[in-house]
């Protein structure tokens, strides 16, 4: 038997000596969902005595690269925590650039196309009560997630969820935006090859693949869905590091206007504005 501390500081050594970084901070949402605590508890809880082996299972599937999203199911974008499950792609940071840029952009209604665990329109909606949107997305499983989290945060009276295909023309039914966001999967076939396990084996490839040059779906975006926003609308990606520039020039290609290369907090650039004339 040990106290709950002990335990913690022992599996985050473990995950560290498994190359896993922010040891700490994995050691501790592992321990606080294994005990079923809110930080709060688990800081409270810290001197209790606990079975040595109360963490082994987790652990093990930490340093088999399950994702710890998976694991604990959930994960936190832009402070909100969502539901997350292998159905959806891990909201990530460098996707609140994205909501940064979106938070500037004029109008009230929005799209968010393959919108996954609804993470970008979610933060949206949270951050501006006055905005409206459409989350958009192939998976049925995924939009379930995408509803669940839009109940937990309850933002039903802003959003709604719509099943669609980006690479079909979109219903006339859906009407018109002022601004459309949209992480698409992006991912080349040469990239895929070298994701990390936790990514490429663990994460939904249909949320990640982009197609051979990982264009796909900005350019079936681009071909089809510009008509759903309305004159002076704007329509803002997330994109891969090496694919701004390219992005940008495709944008352009199609009469998108102002084009603007935003970069993340890494100084990578990942978001590409552009708005319709
Ligand atoms: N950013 C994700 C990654 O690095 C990919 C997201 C996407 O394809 N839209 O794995």
């Amino acid at each position: 038997m040990v106290t709950l501390y002990a335990l913690y500081l022992n599996c985050a050594d473990t995950l560290s000596e498994h190359g896993i970084e922010n040891a700490r901070f994995e050691a501790r949402e592992l321990t606080r969902f294994a005990f079923g605590y809110s930080l709060e508890e688990f800081l409270r809880e810290k001197q209790r005595i606990v079975e040595e082996t109360a963490l082994d299972n987790l652990v093990c599937r930490r340093v088999q690269g399950e994702p710890l999203a998976h694991i604990i199911g959930e994960w936190d974008f832009y402070g909100l925590t969502l539901t997350v499950t292998p159905d959806v792609l891990v909201p990530r940071s460098d996707t609140e650039v994205l909501v940064d840029t979106a938070l500037k952009l004029p109008g009230t209604r929005f799209l968010d196309l393959c919108t996954g665990s609804g993470c970008v329109g979610i933060a949206l909606a949270h951050e501006r009560s006055e905005l409206f949107g459409v989350l958009l997305d192939n998976s049925e499983a995924a939009l379930e997630i995408a509803w669940k989290n839009v109940k937990q945060h309850r933002l039903e009276s802003q959003l709604s969820a719509v099943l669609g295909d980006v690479c079909h023309a979109p219903e006339k039914e859906l009407g018109k935006f002022d601004f459309i966001v949209s992480n698409p999967p992006y991912i080349t076939l040469q990239e895929m090859q070298e994701l990390d396990v936790s990514v490429g084996f663990f994460e939904p490839t249909a949320a990640l693949y982009g197609g051979v040059d990982g264009f796909t779906f900005y350019d079936a975006i681009l071909n089809r869905w510009l008509e759903t926003l309305n004159p002076g609308g704007a329509i803002a990606f997330e994109c891969g590091y090496r694919q701004a520039r390219d992005l940008a020039e495709r944008m352009q290609g199609v009469g998108l206007s102002n084009i603007e290369i935003i970069a993340d907090t890494a100084g990578i650039e990942r978001v590409v504005l552009g708005f319709r004339n």
